[in-house]
């Protein structure tokens, strides 16, 4: 694909989203972290598949006047660290932003511990993250139990 080809994909929509390099398996993780699933508001272009010299196959979501808050870029870069968040504005991007994994995670993951104090009583769970064997993984911050999938 040329460099002219992909600008052109990219600029299929006016104002909004792209969200690019996202690891195919990573794709409906951040369909439901950005609520996507039940969004019935905003024209949306999914792809999935796709080539990429740099990942083998990655997947892209293109989103029409919606741009996605920190924390919720925060919550992308858990699953696609790679990730590409740009913003486009009258069919061109202007702000490409590499997402960077967060140093705290608040609600939205359940802990693993299933005696764990959010589990039972209504509190908000609340994660260090930290990096084991260069994988991001959730330290409650209440229990001190490690929670390797979200
Ligand atoms: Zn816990």
């Amino acid at each position: 694909m040329t460099t002219q080809d992909k600008t052109m994909e990219v600029r299929l929509i006016e104002n909004g989203t792209v969200i690019d390099h996202i690891p195919v398996a990573a794709l409906f993780k951040i369909i439901t972290i950005l609520g996507l699933d039940g969004d019935t508001e905003h024209r949306m272009t999914i792809g999935t598949n796709l080539e990429s010299k740099r990942m083998g196959t990655k997947a892209i979501i293109k989103i029409a006047d919606r741009y996605p808050a920190e924390g919720e870029i925060d919550r992308i870069a858990l699953f696609a660290p790679q990730a590409r968040v740009n913003t486009i504005r009258d069919f061109a991007v202007v702000e490409k932003r590499h997402v960077r994994v967060p140093d705290e995670v608040r609600g939205f993951v359940r802990c693993a511990n299933p005696m764990c104090v959010t589990n039972h009583e209504g509190v908000e769970t609340a994660f260090r993250v930290v990096a084991e064997e260069g994988v991001p993984v959730l330290k409650c911050r209440y229990c001190e139990k490690t929670t390797r999938r979200f």
